[in-house]
């Protein structure tokens, strides 16, 4: 008998009398008991914010990410103790695969994506600066720092692992500490998963705590800092996100809920094209990977109307080729439902889509003769013959492996079918016709978290339908929650604060350690590109001599790049070119001219030139202007133990003291000493 402890405040608690007893979703014999209605909420709150929440706004957002790839990492090498006890739930080894090793990969993402787009610093800049006055003296810019609260993440059972840590990678990129409440049924799998975690020494004190039971008053103790983020039924959604303290004290409640996502067969998919077979085989995993209890699942199939019984046929072959059994068997592909109330529920969901369709595969009696007390089903397909006037099928999720095939006239009518169910999660549209895929862009696109395109060109690359990638967005309007998560930094900015700042450039480069235009210039007392990383200063500036570009200079540059555009040999054809005085100077011959004037040609700290942003030509440079070069130290960013990444802003000027080019140059320079 597993006891499913709860974590709170440095501390394991076991459950207590009042513990719910969870079954085996293989045999239904009690294998865990989960609950204590003694916790002291309070107390997990405390720790969080006192001590969670500013260990880990101590750190960078590169600190942070380093830890998350740590414990990814970690995680990695545990998980097979995670793999031994999912088999419980009712997953087969593929889908611990897309749950433990999903969530291991996702935090993996989010370490590396975090190292590249955001800042090594404390405060996320969003967007760009906005020039509030005409001078340039008066700025204003977006910036993202953390919430000083908790996050509360109430999960869903159908992944108890991925389910925590999708959350958990953004929650602690943001710096704000987490409450993990997952389901019950399935939280002995998650506690396995935070005792790993915390074993690993790498979290600091009060950055994750686990609720293994029942919230108690835990959420009416929150505050405007606080964050819960909520996976699960659109009923306890509703139910949680309309109490009067989370509404009263906008409290940021995040949902992601039900969902009767769609797949489309396009009218070019015919029974003979590799995008059929694609689209039975994406039915049949979607319909059978998780045993169906995916919120991505496709629960309704719509297909061209003469197509219906072709695509029923290959369905009905494609699922009668599935291996229900032990999940633990190698050659099982569908292990049991989670447990005998869900399989209840589910076939009381499936009674009622069956008022307005047809079953057509599967058989609600069936039940595995070796393991009579395991909530093992068969697959269900329905076909419904009128789906215009079929709301029951439109919106009855049954969370199972339970689906809905329907016939469609036209484009907008596949349109209006898959936009029915009040906002979803995902569809996707099986075709190679871009016309068709534009079409549900323009028109389904508002109804729909993502939209999957796929095709015989991108099906051996795919993801699949049902997987939400950490790139992604995952979220849906309306039905689906009108939450957000994932889909890259924006999952960690739901655990922020945006704030708009305005003020002078030196307040805001202060700010956004990050140079700003009009800010002061610091004078360095020797050439920026013979000092290491680490003694660069922001706003460190050199002012480089003038150089002439001449005549020959042009020609010469155009006969050895082969560039002889008329704008630089043919004074009459640029003249009439209405952007240029004449001829004038090629504005890559402007840029290596540039390099000329400002580098330092000796071996020393800069070790390369990575690449150049932004660029733009302001002014044209005519034969006998001079050039010359501003540029400054805009921002410095650490990038591995032996250097980092130091971006220039380099300002180009004419003669009169004119911008005639911009642009932003990026090296690697390294540290003084190696920082492992
Ligand atoms: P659920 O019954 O709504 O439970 C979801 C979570 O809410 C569980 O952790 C549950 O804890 C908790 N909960 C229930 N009542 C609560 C209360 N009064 N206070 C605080 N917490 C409470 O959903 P489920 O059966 O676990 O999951 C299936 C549903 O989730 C399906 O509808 C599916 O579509 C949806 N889902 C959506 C997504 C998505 O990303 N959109 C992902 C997965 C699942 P207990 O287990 O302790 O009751």
């Amino acid at each position: 008998m597993i006891e499913v402890n709860s974590f709170v405040a440095g501390n394991w608690i076991p459950p207590d009398a009042t513990a719910r007893p969870i079954e085996s979703a293989i045999t239904g014999i009690q294998i865990a008991r989960a609950g204590n209605a003694t916790l002291d909420y309070q107390a997990m709150l405390d720790h969080g914010r006192n001590l969670g929440g500013p260990a880990l706004r101590a750190m960078t957002f590169h600190d942070r990410a380093r830890m998350i790839k740590a414990l990814a990492l970690h995680l990695g090498q545990h998980k097979q103790a995670l793999y031994d006890l999912s088999y419980d739930t009712g997953a087969t080894m593929a889908d611990h695969k897309i749950d433990i090793d999903g969530g291991i990969g996702t935090m993996f993402v989010f370490a590396s994506k975090a190292r590249r787009e955001m800042p090594d610093g404390h405060i996320y800049i969003d967007g760009n600066l906005e020039q509030l006055s005409r001078d340039g003296t008066f700025m204003g810019q977006h910036i993202c720092t953390s919430l000083r609260g908790v996050a509360v993440h109430i999960n869903a059972f159908n992944f108890p692992v991925w389910g925590m840590l999708e959350k958990l990678a953004p929650t602690l990129l943001a710096g704000v500490p987490a409450i993990v409440k997952p389901a019950t049924s399935t939280g002995y799998v998650t506690e396995a998963c935070v005792r790993i975690l915390l074993q690993s020494g790498l979290l600091p004190e009060g950055a994750l705590q686990l609720i293994s039971g029942g919230t108690g008053d835990l959420l009416n103790r929150l505050t405007s800092q606080d964050v819960v983020s909520f996976t699960g039924s659109a009923q306890t959604a509703g139910k949680l996100r309309s109490a009067p303290h989370i509404l009263q004290n906008s409290i940021r409640f995040t949902a992601e809920q039900d969902s009767l996502n769609a797949s489309v067969l396009g009218p070019d998919a015919t029974p003979d094209t590799p995008e059929f077979a694609l689209f039975i085989k994406e039915i049949t995993t979607e319909l059978t990977t998780k045993t169906g209890q995916k919120c991505t699942a496709i629960r309704r199939i719509i297909a061209p109307q003469a197509l219906v019984l072709a695509v029923r046929d290959a369905l009905c072959a494609s699922l009668a080729a599935i291996e229900i059994g032990d999940p633990r068997d190698k050659t099982t592909q569908m292990g049991p439902l989670v447990s005998m109330a869900q399989k209840r529920d589910v076939l009381a969901k499936a009674a009622i889509i069956n008022q307005q369709a047809e079953c057509v595969f599967g058989d609600a009696d069936f039940s595995l003769k070796s393991r009579k007390n395991g909530a093992f089903m068969q697959p269900l397909l329905f076909v419904c013959a009128n789906p215009d006037k079929a709301d029951l099928v439109h919106k009855t999720e049954a969370f199972g492996p339970v689906a809905t095939l329907m016939g469609y006239r036209d484009i907008p009518h596949a349109i209006e079918l898959a936009n029915k169910a009040d906002g979803s999660l995902v569809a996707s549209i099986i075709t190679r016709d871009p016309a068709v895929a534009r079409e549900f862009a323009l028109n389904a696109g508002a109804f729909h978290g993502r939209l999957y395109f796929n095709n015989r060109d991108s099906m051996a690359q795919s993801t699949g339908h049902g997987a939400p990638l950490p790139h992604m967005v995952h979220g849906g309007p309306g039905r689906a929650g009108g939450g957000e998560e994932l889909g890259g930094i924006r999952a960690v900015l739901h655990y922020m604060q945006r704030t708009a700042v305005q003020g002078s450039p030196d307040i805001l480069s202060a700010i956004s350690e990050t140079w700003v235009k009009g800010a002061a210039e610091i004078t360095p007392a020797a050439h920026p590109f013979t000092r290491d990383f680490d003694t660069l200063k922001i706003g460190e500036t050199i002012h480089t001599a003038p150089r002439k570009i001449t005549l020959q200079d042009i020609e010469h540059f155009a006969r050895f790049t082969g560039d002889n555009f008329y704008a630089h040999m043919d004074e009459a054809a640029a003249k009439a070119n209405p952007f240029f005085p004449g001829r004038v100077a090629h504005g890559y011959l402007l840029l290596s001219f540039a390099a000329g004037l400002f580098v330092e040609p000796n071996p020393g700290p800069v070790l390369a030139n990575t690449g150049l942003e932004n660029l733009q030509f302001l002014k044209p440079v005519e034969p006998d202007d001079s050039i010359s070069v501003q540029l400054t130290l805009r921002k410095k960013t650490r990038r591995n133990d032996d250097y980092g990444e130091a971006r220039w802003h380099v300002l180009l000027r004419n003669q009169h003291g004119d911008p005639v080019a911009e642009y932003e140059l990026l090296t690697m320079v390294s540290y003084s000493t190696p920082l492992g």
